[in-house]
């Protein structure tokens, strides 16, 4: 039996064989005209894929977590009002990262798999002015997706920026920051960009690169100081070299693959593809009885799904079972419920056959684990859900 196995969490996701040939390439110098091409066309790229072409975008070696901190170290000055829209655990770490910077945060919150309303959004900018205001556009740790086009007409009728944590959203869920007026958005590569973990991926529009030029005081991180990556960035661009921290030259070029890809596809029948494999998702665990943690089917995120334990199940049991059938599946992570849902991402090169694949094994742990359901009713409504 072959020792492989299908990785379907939210992210890393599972990649395409071409973006892990570029890793595997020889590694140029950081200096070499092929890569400053390189690493220039992926920066064109990214603003169509965020759908941003007069925003600066920004490629660094790290997590999604040094993007996030990237916006925060940037637009925050000591003593900033900013309001969080807070949807689970990965935006309590942007009100968290925000208050080392100095930040006055006001959170507006909603109980675990639901989303503050527009309305109690804007109650809160009503009562205060804010710099900015962050919203998670997934939360991965609940699989609820935010309106961010209705958040982002608030914030400019309000006139505060607008920054979206796009980790689990870009290049899978629709997103347009020109035209809906998002100021920043930020992910990571190993989920819907597609490329193995270690590039932050941050665009910012003119209003933020414009609020960072008003700055009075330095940014309080050394290495994620636009001061120091803006004109590396605008350098690549112009395909001159230039140097301020050595560039991850193999995901560079793996990414350029990845966007190249992308936009291969088209930004709308991506966005589409993974409104399908959401449904897909959802109707097949739907069918297997097993409840969501969004609260409402249009809270539900399209890039992953989160079923919840049936009763008498035990959690991990079932994982190891599903594992045991190809499939690897992550568990729970918001606090609050972390033992009680599953999480499962459906992204980047995932298609049809992986999320059916996906139900198959967890029908498998489901019956070993003794729960009583007619077999092969999720992956009946999986695939008969992708098409409509
Ligand atoms: N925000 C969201 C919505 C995420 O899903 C994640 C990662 N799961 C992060 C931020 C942090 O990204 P990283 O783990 O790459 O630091």
């Amino acid at each position: 039996m072959k020792d492989r196995t299908l990785l379907m969490i939210p992210g890393p996701i599972e990649f395409e064989p071409a973006v892990l040939a570029a890793l595997g390439g020889p590694t140029t110098s950081h200096l070499d005209p092929a890569f400053i091409e390189t690493f220039g066309q992926a920066l064109e790229r990214m603003r169509e894929v965020f759908g941003c072409p007069d925003g600066q975008p920004f490629i660094l070696a790290g997590s999604g977590t040094l993007a996030m901190d990237m916006a925060g170290a940037n637009l925050t000055e000591p003593g900033d009002r900013v309001l969080v829209v807070n949807t689970g655990y990965f935006s309590d770490r942007f009100a968290a990262l925000l208050e080392r910077y100095g930040a006055e945060i006001t959170q507006v919150r909603a109980p675990v798999g639901g989303r503050p309303s527009l309305d109690e959004v804007e109650e809160k900018l009503k009562s205060n002015r804010f710099k900015f205001m962050t919203v998670t556009h997934v939360d991965t740790s609940t699989g609820v997706i935010t309106d961010v086009q209705g958040l982002a007409a608030l914030a400019r009728r309000y006139e505060t920026l607008i920054v979206v944590d796009g980790v689990c959203s870009v290049a899978g869920e629709e997103l347009r920051m020109s035209d809906w007026g998002v100021d920043v958005a930020l992910t990571a590569s190993q989920k819907a960009i597609g490329v193995p973990p270690g590039l932050a991926l941050l665009v910012a529009g003119p209003r933020a690169m414009a609020a960072f030029r008003r700055r009075t005081s330095p940014v309080r991180n050394f290495y994620a100081d636009w001061t120091h990556w803006l004109p590396i960035m605008e350098s690549c661009e112009a395909r001159k070299p230039s140097y301020f921290g050595t560039p991850p030259v193999n995901l560079i070029w793996a990414l350029n693959v990845s966007l190249g890809q992308i936009l291969a596809e088209g930004m709308e029948a991506r966005v589409a593809r993974h409104r399908a494999l959401g449904r897909a998702c959802q109707q097949g665990i739907r069918a297997l009885g097993l409840g969501q943690v969004p609260l409402q089917p249009e809270f539900a995120a399209h890039t992953m799904t989160a079923p919840r334990y049936p009763s008498g199940v035990n959690g991990a049991e079932l994982l190891a079972r599903i594992r045991e059938a190809g499939v690897v599946l992550a568990g729970g992570l918001h606090p609050a419920i972390r033992t009680e849902y599953f999480r499962i991402g459906h992204m980047g090169a995932a298609r049809l056959g992986d999320v059916l694949a996906t139900i198959g094994a967890i029908e498998t742990g489901l019956a070993a684990c003794g729960y009583q359901f007619e077999r092969g009713v999720g992956v009946a409504a999986a695939a008969a859900h992708y098409e409509n």
